[in-house]
């Protein structure tokens, strides 16, 4: 039946505005009631979860739109153009938001990943706010573990003027990371815009390094955080997999950049990737994983609150987010 032999018009954008255009018109002796001013302020970004008996905290640093070119993502620009419009996304920028995690394992306070520390881009470097609005005293926090040295999940160690944000935490750091980054002959062998993560990496580490353990990927570093290597995007990136009761959650720090684009198409490379085949391999390994067990998950720029499911479609991978609570 066609909107002329009903008699009614078709719905379109525009007949939808001029309806609320009207609505509007006609709401005129109330309108006056509604001035309440505007709260020039969002929520905090806190995400609360469980995993058997350990208590989760998803705490948000911010976003980063982090400027893009055709040499960014290794794929045609043309499909990159076409998955950047599906997912309502502008071509010139990636949506990078940083999702920080605590573990409350109930004898320990164990933050998984740093943030930004407010060094990247003015609009991330609020996790110490959120820290604060979940109710957490950075120096309660016991243990801090590190997936991998890019400034963006290491630079929260410290603020802008070196001093240690939690000043209490042991640091532990992936052995097979350290050993890539924090060799000088591989600072010296980098590109220029290479060598200024290595200098950073030193900025963090060099005057705290009795103070850093550094683990092997495939042990333990606290009671049921198991760590799992996870190669390719760094040579010792690591994910890890929590474990409580019969919960568990898998963390996948930067296996997958923004899941519209690198969990749908899991193929792609990004520029940034030390080792991009192997990071794709890595990828569709620990996703194959996760989507047959049905496993939840949690992505460290995935959109907040990070943390959903993954299922396997004909093409890669879609991300499934978890519902808000508003109890535990
Ligand atoms: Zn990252």
């Amino acid at each position: 039946m066609t909107s002329d032999s009903s008699g009614a018009s078709p719905l379109t954008r525009r007949t939808l505005l001029a309806g609320s255009a009207a609505a509007a018109v006609g709401t005129g002796v109330n309108a006056a009631r509604a001035e309440a001013p505007p709260a020039d302020k969002v929520a905090p970004g806190i995400f609360r979860y469980r995993i058997g008996s350990y208590e989760l905290t998803a705490l948000y640093d911010g976003i980063w739109y982090r400027p893009i070119t055709d040499k960014f993502i290794k794929a045609p620009f043309a499909e990159v153009e076409r998955a950047l419009d599906q997912a309502f996304m502008p071509h010139d920028k990636l949506a990078t938001p940083f999702t920080t995690l605590i573990v409350n394992t109930g004898k320990k306070l164990v933050l998984i990943d740093t943030g930004t520390g407010g060094q990247i881009t003015p609009s991330a470097g609020v996790l110490r706010d959120n820290l604060a609005a979940a109710g957490i005293d950075a120096a309660a926090v016991d243990q801090i573990v590190i997936s991998h040295f890019h400034p963006d999940h290491i630079n929260g160690i410290k603020d802008k003027d070196n001093a240690l944000i939690f000043p209490r935490a042991e640091i532990m750091v992936p052995e097979p990371e350290w050993a890539y980054w924090m060799n000088d002959a591989n600072m010296d062998a980098a590109e220029a815009d290479l060598k200024l993560t290595f200098r950073n990496q030193r900025r963090i580490f060099s005057d705290i390094a009795e103070q850093v353990t550094r683990f092997t990927p495939g042990k333990e570093v606290a009671p049921g955080i198991e760590t799992i290597a996870a190669p390719g995007h760094t040579p010792g990136h690591t994910v890890f997999a929590i474990h409580s009761g019969s919960d568990s959650l898998l963390v996948l720090g930067d296996t997958a950049q923004h899941p519209a684009v690198f969990a749908r198409h899991p193929d792609w490379q990004a520029a940034f990737d030390v080792d991009g085949p192997e990071a794709i391999a890595t990828r569709k390994k620990i996703f194959d994983r996760a989507a047959a067990d049905r496993m939840l998950v949690t992505g460290y720029h995935f959109p907040f609150p990070a943390c959903g499911h993954l299922i396997k479609t004909a093409t890669g991978y879609e991300h499934v987010p978890v519902e808000w609570q508003t109890s535990l």
